[in-house]
């Protein structure tokens, strides 16, 4: 679906600036740098720092 890597291209994180990536399921928007992710609700991306997920790699 076009429209989501065409939003996708021009987000950036709220936190850090850098560019998001979408998740495989296009559910989330995903900072690397930051290793938070943001909800994507009704096809609108929620970049609030306040709603980020962090993600946490290492199952602690
Ligand atoms: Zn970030």
């Amino acid at each position: 679906m076009n429209l989501k890597e065409s939003f996708v291209d021009i987000l950036c994180c709220p936190i850090c600036g850098k560019d998001l990536v979408i998740d495989d399921e296009g559910n989330f928007l995903i900072c690397r740098q930051c290793s938070v992710k943001f909800p994507i609700k009704d096809g609108i991306p929620i970049l609030l720092a306040e709603e980020k997920i962090e993600m946490k790699e290492n199952g602690t």
